[in-house]
């Protein structure tokens, strides 16, 4: 990897150029598509240059954005909340929409059942609301919890009893070994990804198990909407756009075997209705349409590798 330095000031927005693939570290890269964005707490418009690998296919913003801004961002919140929210908030939204509960009890239950130690230790990194670490628990783990978003971690307390370390991954030091480390939509923010698997796999004990939930590159999504989509290209938060090529790549490359990939794709039923201005009966109707056509259509999807989401799961090998 090549040196990536941040000696940029507050004001800087961007950092320096990369020379490589973020994932898969092959110098064929290039220029694929500019996105312009307004964020949230600045009247400007930035514009980012998004360059894809020849190799993996993974994509990534070349400048990055400057690690201290992203900072500034973080320290608030990981999801775009722009004021604090709720649990009640939260859990209302889980009850019309299971998303968050659903990915937090598949992602540690499969990661508790692929472990190979009997380190009870988990590290969710990046916990936001906490359902990750709530499942963890539930299951018997006990936890540590990293996140630097205040306004997540107040509904975090609220959730498990206890407050996340509030910092960023690569702030974090521990001489201490972990079973389980989950990072569920973390990775695609991370200005470093190869410095932060590395850590990971350090951080854990042979036989434990690193579960990974990143943004899928190669979606439909992203193939129907081009730089229009903001699930997977949403700048400057995401950083990196994985492949499942790139993702493979850059986790064996840190001593780990690649136990078991899938593509989860969930589309809020509401979602169709609401882009076409439907109200009424047509919206209860085109709602109930896609409802019942969710599950084969995402099926299809995952099936052709065009799903939403990719999940990762690996076992840390013995060292050598
Ligand atoms: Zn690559």
């Amino acid at each position: 990897m090549n040196a990536m330095t941040y000696t940029a000031k507050a004001a800087d927005i961007y950092g320096d150029v990369l020379h490589e693939c973020v994932a898969c570290r092959a110098k064929k890269i290039g220029y694929w598509r500019k996105k312009s964005f307004h964020y949230t707490h600045s009247a400007s418009h930035k514009a980012f240059h998004i360059y894809r690998c020849g190799n993996c296919g993974t994509a990534f913003l070349n400048r990055p954005p400057a690690l201290q801004w992203l900072q500034t961002i973080y320290q608030y919140s990981g999801q775009a909340l722009t004021q604090t929210v709720t649990l009640k908030e939260v859990l209302t939204k889980e009850i019309e929409f299971p998303n968050c509960t659903v990915d937090a009890e598949r992602i540690s239950q499969l990661a508790s059942r692929l472990s190979r130690t009997s380190n009870g230790y988990a590290l969710d990194v990046g916990s936001g609301f906490g359902f990750c670490t709530q499942a963890l628990r539930r299951l018997g783990y006990r936890t540590l919890s990293i996140n630097p978003g205040q306004y997540e971690n107040k509904v975090f307390k609220k959730l498990n009893g206890y407050e996340p370390l509030a910092m960023t991954f690569e702030d974090y030091q521990t001489n201490g070994k972990f079973g389980v480390v989950v990072m569920s939509q973390v990775l695609e923010h991370l200005l470093e990804p190869d410095q932060a698997i590395k850590k990971v796999s350090g951080l854990l004990s042979p036989g434990g198990v690193f579960a990974c939930a990143v943004p899928n590159y190669s979606s439909f999504l992203v193939k129907l909407l081009g730089t229009k989509d903001n699930a997977c290209l949403w700048v400057p938060e995401h950083v990196n756009y994985f492949t499942e090529s790139g993702l493979r790549a850059l986790v064996e490359r840190h001593d780990f075997h690649i136990v078991k990939v899938q593509q989860i794709t969930r589309i809020p039923f509401n979602a169709v209705s609401k882009r076409l201005g439907l109200e009424g009966r047509t919206a209860v109707i085109v709602d109930g349409l896609v409802k019942n056509l969710q599950r084969p259509f995402a099926g299809l999807m995952n099936l052709l590798g065009l799903g939403i989401y990719i999940n990762l799961y690996a076992v840390k090998q013995q060292s050598a």
